[in-house]
């Protein structure tokens, strides 16, 4: 079947990027969904793996396999390595000053946790304020409301326009000497809309407050360098950014994480115990209690090796064209309601159709092997901001390609004329 849209879409400008040479690193991208080619366009909710992490985690268990730290033998040597050696490529990755700013937990979400029981813990009290946006994924809502309940402080909401970008003006008038934190996604996982984080963290810190920034779905489409951002705290899962799942990131300014208390205890985690008190060890580790996910930061190391390779550069102008084209295709399908609109955007198109539900849209796609996520996507607040309950999210990454948003349009297209 012919492409059934040919729109006029201004090209960057950039060298060409190879997408057929990165599709062969993905072996998932062959795999066949009601015989069709599988199409994947749910990279907001998790990523594809390519050879060379789905290898790495392979070469680790068939020859560096051991705990880390505790055993001085020629494994647990590799292993720790290996581990360190991800925590000094995640410390690059993000712009870190240094490998003692990088915390290994399970994702985002843990690491949204974490901040919020341990440094919320101690710095937010009775009357205080938290700030957050309209835009936020649950992560990094239900920590700070259930942190609010426990000290007695307020939850304010940054408001946003009708594009689903969030309103700076609004926000300001926010801030005032109460408020302790300001927490805020760089890129929307419902809508995409990509929110001025470092005007956001620099109005946070003038009132005195601290900023963490949720990098959970902005890691995978554009380079952060956190000190740039000047942000206290950034998060993301690895799961999203090409690694495995289990393995995420609390980047924290050091001086901030030499104040912070625990919050798990047990191996690992100490200097020295006795049964009337512990020691424990400074930062990172003292926040790593147990046996971590050893292998999956290995292969987090793996699959930032991966996008530098790549360039994240041109992973950024390759998907900003995809995202303009496939925009520019969705929008005038009859019955198409795209919500978020904003300038600036990132990977994730948000649409409603006519005379269906979401689930019936995500249905029909599935059908032709295109997988999108239909539902609230973790975001109920933005999508009730928009009177809506609901939308089908396609959302590309740097292996999609102009065939497969024609073939989601043609779908779209279809359901659209048939409509009743
Ligand atoms: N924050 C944002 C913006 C997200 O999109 C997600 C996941 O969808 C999360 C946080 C939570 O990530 P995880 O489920 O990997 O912990």
């Amino acid at each position: 079947e012919p492409p059934q849209v040919q729109p006029q879409v201004q090209p960057s400008g950039h060298p060409p990027f190879d997408v057929n040479a990165v599709r062969r690193d993905f072996p998932i991208l062959q795999e066949r969904v009601n015989g069709k080619q599988l199409i994947w366009f749910d990279n907001a909710a998790t990523t594809h793996k390519p050879q060379a992490v789905i290898d790495r985690l392979a070469y680790f268990y068939a020859h560096e396999n051991s705990n880390i730290h505790r055993a001085a033998h020629e494994l647990a040597a590799r292993a720790t390595d290996a581990y360190e050696g991800a925590r000094k490529k995640v410390a690059k990755f993000i712009g870190a000053s240094s490998v003692e700013e990088v915390i290994f937990v399970r994702g985002a979400t843990e690491a949204i946790n974490l901040v919020a029981k341990t440094w919320g813990v101690q710095n937010v009290g009775a009357g205080d304020e938290i700030v957050v946006s309209n835009l936020e994924h649950h992560a990094n809502i239900v920590p700070w409301q259930q942190l609010a309940a426990q000290v007695g402080a307020k939850i304010r909401v940054i408001p946003v326009d009708d594009s689903g970008q969030i309103l700076l003006e609004e926000y300001r008038k926010l801030l005032n000497d109460r408020t302790k934190l300001v927490a805020i996604t760089q890129v929307s996982n419902a809508l995409g809309t990509i929110t001025p984080v470092r005007e956001i963290v620099a109005l946070a810190h003038s009132v005195g407050a601290k900023a963490l920034v949720d990098g959970a779905q902005s890691v995978s489409h554009m380079r952060v360098d956190v000190q740039a951002l000047d942000a206290d705290f950034f998060v993301f899962s690895g799961h999203k950014v090409f690694a495995p799942t289990g393995i995420g990131v609390v980047y924290g300014k050091r001086d901030i994480l030499e104040k912070m208390q625990p919050w798990q205890g047990g191996g690992n985690m100490i200097a020295d115990v006795t049964f009337e008190r512990t020691i424990y060890q400074p930062p990172p580790n003292r926040f790593e209690a147990g046996t971590g996910n050893i292998a999956d930061a290995v292969g987090l190391g793996a699959a930032i090796d991966y996008v530098e390779r790549i360039g994240l550069e041109n992973i950024a102008r390759y998907e900003h064209d995809l995202l303009a084209y496939a925009t520019h295709a969705l929008k005038p399908v009859p019955g198409v309601r795209l919500i978020g609109t904003a300038a600036d955007k990132a990977s994730v198109l948000s649409f409603v159709l006519a005379g269906y539900r979401t689930e019936e849209v995500g249905e029909a796609l599935n059908r032709e092997g295109i997988a999108v996520r239909s539902g609230h996507h973790c975001a109920q607040p933005i999508l009730r901001r928009f009177g809506l309950e609901a939308t089908v999210r396609p959302s590309l990454a740097f292996y999609n390609t102009c065939a497969e948003v024609d073939a989601l349009v043609s779908v779209v297209r279809r359901l659209s004329s048939n409509r009743a």
